[in-house]
């Protein structure tokens, strides 16, 4: 077991590149709903991406450290890119409980967007018994479009799903990517250290 968090916020994502939006979302969830630490988890081969598109989980490790040095409560762990093939939610919401105990509340944080799909990933009702889930809205997003069949669904735990908003932030990773391509600047998108390191390995050409 590692050190004793009782309440423990969850970032998952691929972030090629971590950006502001992400950023801010686990400081909004950590001051919500109190938690101790924000432990950020760059994925190792995303389920639901090309992964020949995606960059070298070890770039994107290091641009998540970079970005999170500077907040004492947030942490970066290696669970997801050090196991081999899919990373799924359930399959790292079960380590994650085994590394900290019965005694840490899981709150795993993602975008609004994310957390309809949810339903769609396997053993939905296991997720929830291993966390609670905290969605962000993020532009475009609107939860009055919820479509009723999901919006039943979330109502029936009320108590493990939660809704955040955070202040609109149309920053989008694939943005980044793009701007990138095409000479375009990301300054004040992410992180000064990871603007720096984006250059120097010159990802996204
Ligand atoms: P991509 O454009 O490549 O899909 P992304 O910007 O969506 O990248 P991800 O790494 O896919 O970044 O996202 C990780 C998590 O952060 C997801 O739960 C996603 O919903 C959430 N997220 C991404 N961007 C924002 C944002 N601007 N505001 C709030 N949440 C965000
Ligand atoms: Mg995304």
């Amino acid at each position: 077991m590692t050190e004793a968090v009782r309440k423990l916020g969850i970032m998952g994502g691929t972030f090629d590149p971590i950006h502001f939006g992400h950023l801010v979302t686990a400081e909004a969830a950590r001051k919500e709903f109190g938690l101790e630490r924000v432990l950020f988890l760059p994925s190792g081969t995303p389920p639901h991406k090309n992964p020949q598109g995606v960059s070298d989980a070890e770039h994107r490790y290091m641009m998540t450290v970079l970005a999170t040095l500077s907040n004492p409560y947030f942490d970066v762990s290696r669970v997801d890119i050090d196991r081999e093939g899919i990373s799924y939610t359930v399959d790292t919401l079960r380590i994650l409980r085994e590394q900290y105990g019965d005694d840490t509340e899981l709150y795993f944080i993602t975008g609004a967007d994310a957390i309809l799909e949810i339903m769609r990933w396997k053993s939905s009702d296991e997720l929830l018994q291993l966390a609670q889930f905290i969605g962000a809205t993020r532009p475009g997003f609107e939860l009055d479009s919820i479509p009723p069949e999901t919006k039943a669904w979330l109502d029936q735990y009320p108590d493990r799903v939660h809704m955040i908003k955070v202040p609109a932030l149309a920053i989008s990773s694939t943005d980044i990517r793009e701007r990138v391509r095409s000479g375009n600047s990301i300054r004040y998108l992410v992180p000064e250290p990871v603007e720096h390191y984006i250059r120097r390995n010159g990802l996204y050409k």
